[in-house]
This record gives C-alpha cells, structure tokens and sequence, in this order.
C-alpha cells in the first residue's frame, strides 16, 4: 500500500538568527525566525510525512508554545515522526522538495542536505532530491524577507 503526502512551510528571515535548511548551518546575514531552529525544508518534509499518515500537521505534534521545542533540532522532530511512520509499517519510498530563497545560493550546500535528511528518513541519499529556487525578486521570498519550503513524500506499507 501506498500512500503520498504533501508538505508546505514558510518562516520569516530576520537579522541575528541562524539559517538551517534540511539540518545544514547555511552562511546568510539573515535566518529565519521560530520556535524551534525554523527549518523550512524540514519542516515541510515533516509535515508531508504526517499528511501521508493523516496524522494532522506538525503544529499539532510540536506546538510552539510548549518549551520542549524551543530551538529543537528540527531533524530530532522529523526523527519522530520517522518513528510513528515505523510504527504504522510504513517506510520511506522518495522525497522530492523544493526550498524558496532569494540568496545565498544553495547549490552548495543541496548534496549534504540530502545526506542528513535520508539519514533520517532511513533511505539511501538518492531517494531525497532537494531543489532550490529564487523568488525572482518578487513577493517576500523575493524580497529576502522569507524562505519557504515544499515537499511530497511517497510512502509504502509492506
Ligand atoms: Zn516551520
């Protein structure tokens, strides 16, 4: 059995914060704001996760008012839901994402981004593909004011 998910996330970039995307420090003037370490990529993977299992969303599982996610590494909050994937049967057949953001470019950093996130998700890295995309100057992503994410995730029960 097959199922399939779909994940979006966006989070507000600002000065003095850190920018992680796919659990990989990315060098940026600016980072993005939230409650945990505002992963985008992540994020979306997770949550994609979660719609394939129509298990609600990420807010729901790691609210933001509660401190255990304070600055979490949001890599341990996708290892979890990898946990009640497992506990479901299901594991991961491919993950395919798209971060938005206007700079820096990420090329550089795409091929270690794969590596940490198939490490989590348990499949080998050429089951995760990450693309990077600029806003073209226009809306917030654009602006340099947010960096968002999409993903799709295929999941198989065998
Ligand atoms: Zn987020």
């Amino acid at each position: 059995m097959f199922r399939i998910g779909i994940g979006h996330d966006t989070h507000r970039l600002a000065q003095g914060r850190l920018l992680i995307l796919g659990g990989v420090r990315i060098e940026s003037e600016r980072g993005a704001e939230g409650h945990s370490d505002a992963d985008a990529l992540t994020h979306a993977i997770t949550d994609a996760i979660l719609g394939a299992l129509c298990e609600g969303d990420i807010g729901m599982h790691f609210p933001d008012h509660d401190p255990r996610w304070k600055n979490a590494d949001s890599l341990q909050l996708l290892a979890r839901v990898m946990w009640l994937a497992g506990e479901r049967g299901f594991h991961i057949v491919n993950v395919d994402a798209t971060v938005m953001l206007e700079r820096p470019k990420l090329r550089p950093y795409i091929q270690e981004m794969c590596e940490k996130l198939a490490d989590v998700l348990g499949v080998e890295v050429d089951c995760v593909s990450v693309k990077a995309k600029t806003g073209e100057g226009l809306d917030a992503v654009g602006e340099g004011r947010a960096v968002t994410a999409q993903a799709v995730v295929l999941l198989e029960k065998v």
